[in-house]
């Protein structure tokens, strides 16, 4: 597999992103976002986080698109500067960084080496390694005997440098199960650094069983 993935002279994953032009004040689109009168149906899914009386934020207007840290591109990027020592584990185009403090221990978050937005962006070879990667990540979390699921995440919302979520769900948790998971973890008290930690290097040694550095 080629390890020349600069973008240059290869096919990307898909088309590269799409950046609309906001034009606010829209009447009827702004009508079609309203605020359910019942919100029943999520309050009392056995997974909601919270007790009655649950209220939706008022909806706030349109408004351009936020900048997001790494928008202004590698060079001041904080993970294409960020050192290997600050990751669980490495290859040629992918770190893991542990989620700590964590109320899920085995979360960890993947990092392209590189700087790209978003799987779009990138050539297909790389997005074609995510994939892969993905189920050997799953399997390192799995091996840790305490997960019943992993949970992928990512909305590319909060960085520009392209990095996605597995949420460990714990066995036997059933209240954690679905959508809620990534809201359960901020909800908790996360747990000792040194566990947080431990499990972390457990989800390292067994995703460098085979290939990667720790
Ligand atoms: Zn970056």
């Amino acid at each position: 597999m080629s390890h020349d993935l600069n973008g240059a002279g290869h096919d990307v994953a898909g088309v590269h992103p799409i950046q609309p032009v906001m034009q606010t004040g829209d009447r009827s689109r702004n009508e079609r976002f309203r605020i359910k009168g019942d919100l029943s149906d999520l309050t009392s899914y056995p997974t909601f986080p919270f007790r009655p009386p649950t209220v939706a934020q008022e909806l706030e207007p349109e408004r351009p698109e936020l900048g997001r840290p790494g928008d202004e591109g590698p060079a001041t990027c904080e993970f294409c500067t960020a050192d290997d020592s600050r990751f669980l584990w490495t290859d040629t185009h992918w770190r893991l960084r542990l989620h700590s403090p964590s109320s899920l221990p085995g979360t960890v978050m993947l990092h392209s080496r590189d700087h790209w937005e978003s799987l779009s962006e990138m050539p297909a070879e790389l997005a074609s390694e995510f994939g892969i990667l993905c189920a050997r990540i799953e399997s390192a979390i799995l091996s840790l005997g305490t997960v019943a699921r992993v949970h992928l995440y990512r909305s590319g919302d909060g960085h520009a440098h392209f990095h996605t979520w597995f949420f460990a769900r714990p066995l036997g948790r059933q209240q954690f199960r679905g959508t809620f998971l990534s809201t359960w973890a901020q909800v908790l008290q996360p747990w000792p650094d040194d566990e947080v930690r431990a499990a972390g290097e457990a989800v390292a040694r067994a995703l460098a069983g085979d290939q990667g550095t720790r």
